[in-house]
């Protein structure tokens, strides 16, 4: 556990939150300040940052509880959609350094989250960049 973050004591349970799911490995708690109701995020009860920090374990583990949670959501709120959402870093919109999923049930034209502007390619660009990325894996 880190000391100074608040996601490592809720995860872990040493201060109360709307719990979920609970299992040795994670917690999924109501979001404090939901995009719509029924916004669920699962933190793992370890410590690491983000996704660029994820351990295999966690990594394992969490997209089948996520599905859970999702289905779970779908079937109660009878939602259209569910957004399942990660973000890496401040310029991402991380705002609580914990690795954290969103889950947010989704309803035809509410608005929610709006989409981004799109760009395009130049010819031949996609491919480039494809292998800048390449080169690293
Ligand atoms: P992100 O911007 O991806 O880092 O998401 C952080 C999320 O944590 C936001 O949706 C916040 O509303 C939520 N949040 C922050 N503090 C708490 C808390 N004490 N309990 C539940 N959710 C929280
Ligand atoms: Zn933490």
């Amino acid at each position: 556990m880190k000391e100074d973050c608040i996601f490592c004591k809720l995860a872990n349970g040493v201060f109360d939150t709307v719990t979920v799911y609970e299992d040795e490995d994670f917690r999924a708690i109501m979001d404090i300040a939901p995009a719509a109701k029924g916004h669920v995020l699962l933190l793992p009860k370890e410590h690491m940052a983000d996704l660029l920090e994820m351990d295999e374990n966690v990594a394992n583990k969490a997209l089948p509880i996520l599905q859970k949670i999702a289905n779970a959501m779908k079937e109660e709120f009878r939602c259209d959609g569910i957004n399942m959402l990660q973000n890496n870093g401040k310029a991402a919109g991380q705002t609580v350094f914990h690795l954290h999923f969103h889950l947010i049930p989704r309803y035809d034209e509410d608005h929610v989250i709006l989409p981004w502007k799109t760009l395009s390619y130049e010819e031949g660009e996609a491919l480039a960049v494809a292998n800048s990325i390449k080169k690293h894996l």
